[in-house]
């Protein structure tokens, strides 16, 4: 059966839009790759263009997807948070996101800012802009050996900062909905319990979806039951974070610092107080960012170009 795969335009905010065409259809380098059967892999981003498709691999969401007769979108990213569910599923299209593939290089990144923390190494690079040479404190660098992290949302993101921090030679406790085991993490918690959670914790990392219930979940009561020693270490959506609550503890030197790869408003203001702070990390929404990104984003789209062309279930389908 001919099937027109469209990869929009969009998603040359991570990679550009033909490397995974050429993945998809490594044989052809032209724009519109045909295969023996009339299939077709096509770059698109106008209405007609997209008419033409019958699935779509996107990063954006816009509502021409909705009346372009797509039987099945693919988002580029884990979260799928700015799709509208209801309308996809009235009108019968299914949604797949990228979910499983972020484990080694956000594990890398939330690993990164740690110890950029522990070591200071965020304070010597903005010192030497100016040629500073100049020790900390003595009693200002830590080591992560022995130090406690406490990662809420046990899937793939917080497993890969997990297996990391262990190794490290950390304390690693968890949240996740079912309090069971999850290797390199030595006590899991309810999302009821993360107060006592992140009691004892150095750092937290912030790895849920955003939906409903996890909105707010780190809000004023969570940010005040960390230590003030305490880091947050943000990885997931801008708003599974109270921003004006957790600025209130920064400004009031509550916490030690955060790392923030996510906000509310993206691309970050530049007048947001999160730019001010020597302790604060914020990261463009690029945690998850490595130049084999598309390929990995292609074995799932393969497989569920396969798997819609012969009418089986999707992997990873969220509607
Ligand atoms: P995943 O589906 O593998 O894991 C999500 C986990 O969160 C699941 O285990 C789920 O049970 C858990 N969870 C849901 N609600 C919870 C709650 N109330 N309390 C505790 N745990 C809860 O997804 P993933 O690939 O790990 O990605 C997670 C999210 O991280 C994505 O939805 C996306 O928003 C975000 N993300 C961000 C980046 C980035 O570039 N910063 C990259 C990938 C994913």
């Amino acid at each position: 059966m001919a099937f027109t795969l469209g990869i929009h335009e969009s998603v040359d905010l991570i990679f550009p839009p033909t490397v995974l065409r050429d993945a998809l259809d490594p044989d052809d380098g032209a724009d519109a790759a045909d295969s023996d059967d009339g299939s077709e892999v096509r770059v698109v981003g106008s209405a007609a263009e997209l008419e033409a498709c019958d699935a779509l691999v996107t990063f954006a969401y816009e509502d021409a997807f909705l009346s372009a007769g797509l039987s099945w979108i693919h988002s580029i990213q884990a979260g799928v948070d700015r799709f509208p569910f209801d309308e996809l599923e009235s009108r019968g299209i299914r949604l797949t996101n990228s979910t499983g593939i972020h484990g080694d290089a956000i594990g890398e990144t939330v690993l990164g800012y740690m110890i950029q923390f522990a070591r200071r190494l965020h304070r010597y690079r903005d010192r030497g802009r100016d040629g500073e040479w100049k020790h900390p404190e003595w009693d200002e660098p830590f080591t992560l050996s022995g130090e406690s992290l406490c990662v809420v949302g046990l899937g793939t993101l917080g497993r890969g900062i997990a297996a990391r921090a262990d190794a490290c030679g950390m304390e690693v406790v968890g949240v996740r909905r079912t309090p069971t085991p999850v290797d390199h993490v030595r006590e899991v918690y309810t999302p009821g319990e993360i107060e006592a959670a992140v009691a004892d914790a150095r750092f937290v990392a912030v790895a849920t979806p955003l939906t409903e219930e996890t909105r707010g979940l780190i809000g004023a009561d969570e940010l005040a039951a960390m230590p003030e020693s305490a880091y947050l270490l943000n990885v997931s959506r801008g708003g599974v974070v109270d921003e004006t609550a957790l600025l209130a503890e920064l400004e009031n030197d509550r916490l030690a610092g955060a790392a923030l790869d996510v906000f509310e408003t993206e691309p970050l203001p530049r007048d947001s107080p999160f730019w001010g702070f020597e302790d604060v990390i914020v990261t463009p929404h690029a945690a998850a960012a490595t130049r084999d990104y598309y390929r990995r984003i292609a074995d799932i789209v393969r497989e569920n170009r396969r798997r819609a062309v012969a009418g089986e279930s999707l992997v990873n389908q969220v509607i």
